[in-house]
């Protein structure tokens, strides 16, 4: 039997066991609760939204962080379709994938544009995942993020990268400069595939053409100034160097480090083409591709400027071809360039490498010898170039063409220091050069300079004597060989200078030609002389011919024949009278019109005649094209009659081939008996020379005539 103290002791300590059962429980149950509302509050104030839909995409349920994102109260939501809320735009997308969830009991992720409570869109991103509880019915768990945000950034990416794409070559990289980068034209501008060079330092661009200063200057101004722009010649994959248009940028971020670099570029080696281009224009002759006067000026400096310091001499070659307008004329523009072009190539290939030949325009060019050891160096070029370019040329219209090449030398520093008075005496040597007789050099000296002073003068002072009227003319006679008669007279024209007496017409024609007073002085004999005849035809003289010279310059560049035509209509001397005197050269230089005009002449009546046959470039095959009266065999060929066998049959050959083309041949210079007999014998029309008589006054020449004249009338 239990007592009842045992079973009182008993039921004590099962009161305590209770109580502290009890005790565990209570503490259970405030810990579930506790963990309760941890759970609530992390639930509804999870940064997401949670959603429970039923299969129909019915909320069942929703967290408040949801029914926040939706701005709606969690009353309204429940119950309500999902579907709803979905943009219509992405309606049909929705129903798909809803149907794929139940289907394959998977999770997934879906994004989606939704409407809020006021129709305001946002951009969502849902988590979806079935929920499959025993038998009950399944629901969809759902999380439901707003990222529009997010949408907004990627979008901008987009359009950034779009832009890094469709722009030029363009590259970033780090602030180690390692290629992160490079868009699709630089990987195409430079030639590497995109992991060739992505992680790359940037250097594996560089060419050798700029030195380690020129980057290092980059980077600085980069650096300092954030941004660099300039040309840069870059190396391509192939090894090829480009030049391009660089601009670098520095990326810095918010405390003003930099963190990245952007490079892009545009492809300059077209625009440098044409540079070059532009630049040869300028500096090139185009028809020899040798260098221009502008060229040639700027190397003269800088050799001159070298030559000072090294204290060595140089030399200054200007050179002009002889008989090239001949060419010219005779083959045409296309045979000259073509010369032209011959001559650059010999005296290139003559010459050093250090030396240049230029091309001043014409038949004119110049070579600068750098660096001679001596003054006569010059003169053994110039001899070497003259003979080179003496030797026979090859055109395509022609194989057999020769030319020549008359050269002036100045030296620095002997002759002058400056570009232009080096130039300038190379041209007077040049100058003197022809004046020797063509076809050889000549030194520019002091008593050079003087002859081309004092030539200066003469022409200012020539200038005045046309206005001043200090020109006149003496007239020869021209006689004919069998009857002793004068038929002509021969005008030539004289200076009587105040301070030189009477000049000849050589002491100033040449000077008037060079600086185109001929043509006045023309004019002014054409006047003169037309005058003069029908004068004496006026006091009863019989006619004769009047003889007159024209320049080739005033026969080519004036308007003879309408200048001829006033003056006789002026002066009223009938045009048979008149006979002019061209030489060979003047009508060879441009054959062409010299046929027109002669024509011209001839149709008004005028008489023509040939001076000086012989000397020149004599053609007597091509004369027969013109319509000549006169051939006169030039003074030379009779001088030395009886003397010089060569010389003679010359002269006899010409009487017999004039005749032949029926020309009247007249021999002029005839100054010995022995000279005449000859050319009587050889069958010559006329003659002309101080055996009869000097160059006459007019007064002096009529004189003559009527006594003559009288004569003649007095005969039987
Ligand atoms: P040209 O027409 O061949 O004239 C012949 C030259 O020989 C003239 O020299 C004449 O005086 C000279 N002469 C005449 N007979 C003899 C002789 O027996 N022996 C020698 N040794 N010489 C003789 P000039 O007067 O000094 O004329 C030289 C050249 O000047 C002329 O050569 C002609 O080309 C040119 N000239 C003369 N007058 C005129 C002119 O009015 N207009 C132009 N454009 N030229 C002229
Ligand atoms: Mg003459
Ligand atoms: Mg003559």
């Amino acid at each position: 039997m239990i007592s009842n103290e045992e079973l009182l002791q008993d039921l004590q300590v099962h009161q305590i066991e209770l109580e502290m059962q009890n005790e565990e429980l209570r503490a259970a149950h405030s810990a579930l609760e506790e963990s309760r509302t941890r759970y609530l509050s992390l639930y509804e104030f999870a940064p997401v939204g949670y959603l429970t839909l039923s299969r129909e995409a019915l909320i069942i349920e929703i967290n408040l962080t949801g029914a926040t994102l939706l701005g709606m109260e969690r009353h309204q939501l429940i119950n309500h379709h999902f579907s709803t809320l979905v943009a219509s735009k992405d309606s049909d997308r929705w129903h798909l994938f809803l149907q794929h969830l139940l289907n394959n009991n998977n999770e997934h992720d879906f994004e989606l544009e939704l409407y809020r409570g006021d129709h305001s869109p946002f951009d969502a991103q849902l988590n979806c995942r079935l929920n499959t509880n025993n038998n009950q019915s399944p629901t969809i768990g759902v999380t439901l993020t707003d990222i529009t945000q997010r949408k907004r950034i990627e979008l901008v990416l987009h359009i950034i990268s779009s832009a890094f794409e469709a722009h030029g070559p363009m590259v970033i990289c780090n602030a180690d400069k390692i290629i992160l980068q490079a868009n699709k034209s630089f990987i195409e501008a430079t030639g590497y595939a995109p992991d060739e060079i992505i992680g790359k330092h940037i250097r594996i661009l560089k060419s050798n053409y700029h030195d380690e200063a020129f980057y290092t200057d980059l980077w600085q101004t980069v650096n300092q100034t954030g941004t660099w722009q300039g040309e840069v010649w870059d190396k391509h994959k192939s090894g090829e160097v480009n030049p391009k248009l660089l601009t670098i940028s520095a990326v810095k971020n918010s405390i003003n480090v930099t963190t990245h670099y952007v490079g892009s570029f545009i492809d300059i080696a077209d625009q440098k083409l044409a540079e070059e281009k532009i630049k040869h224009l300028a500096f090139y002759d185009s028809l020899t591709q040798l260098p221009n006067r502008c060229l040639l000026q700027e190397r003269l400096k800088y050799s001159i400027d070298m030559a000072q310091r090294e204290n060595k001499p140089l030399a200054l070659l200007m050179l002009d071809l002889d008989r090239f307008k001949a060419v010219n004329d005779s083959l045409g523009h296309m045979a000259g360039d073509e010369l032209l072009q011959q001559v650059a190539a010999r005296m290139t290939a003559r010459l050093r490498n250090v030396d240049m030949v230029s091309r001043l325009g014409g038949d004119e060019f110049i070579v600068l010898l750098d660096d001679i050891a001596h003054p006569d160096d010059a003169a053994r070029v110039a001899e070497e170039i003259i003979s080179d370019l003496s030797k026979s040329f090859n055109l395509s219209q022609s194989d057999d063409v020769r030319i020549g090449a008359s050269i002036g030398i100045s030296l620095y520093p002997q002759h002058g220091s400056s570009p232009e008075t080096l130039l300038d005496h190379a041209d007077a040597a040049l100058y003197q050069a022809k004046d020797l007789g063509r076809g050889c050099f000549s030194y520019f000296s002091e008593v050079l300079t003087r002859a081309a002073q004092e030539r200066i003068a003469l022409e200012v002072r020539l200038r005045r004597a046309i206005e001043q009227e200090e020109l006149l003319m003496l007239y020869q006679p021209q006689i004919d060989i069998k009857t002793g008669q004068i038929i002509g007279a021969e005008a030539f024209v004289y200076w009587q200078d105040l301070l030189g007496g009477l000049i000849p017409p050589l002491g100033f024609i040449p000077i008037a030609e060079e600086s185109h007073l001929i043509v006045e002085i023309g004019e002014w004999v054409l006047r003169e002389t037309c005058n003069q005849a029908k004068q004496w035809l006026d006091c009863g003289l019989l006619p004769i011919t009047m003889a007159v010279n024209v320049s080739p310059h005033q026969f080519r560049r004036s308007d003879i024949s309408a200048l001829v035509e006033n003056i006789l209509q002026e002066t009223g001397l009938p045009a048979g009278l008149l006979e002019l005197e061209i030489t060979e050269s003047g009508l060879m230089e441009n054959s062409d019109l010299a046929l027109d005009i002669l024509n011209n002449l001839r149709h008004q009546g005028i008489r023509l005649a040939i001076d000086d046959f012989g000397k020149g470039y004599s053609s007597l095959a091509r004369l027969k094209y013109f319509p000549v009266d006169v051939l006169k065999i030039d003074k030379s060929f009779i001088e030395k009659i009886p003397f010089n066998k060569d010389d003679m049959e010359i002269a006899s050959t010409i009487v017999a081939m004039a005749h032949n083309l029926g020309f009247k041949v007249l021999a002029e210079g005839v100054e010995t008996r022995e000279q005449l007999d000859f050319l009587r014998e050889k069958g010559c029309d006329a003659y002309q020379g101080y055996i009869k008589n000097r160059p006459l006054s007019a007064s002096d020449f009529a004189e003559l005539l009527a006594k003559e004249q009288a004569l003649k009338n007095a005969e039987p």
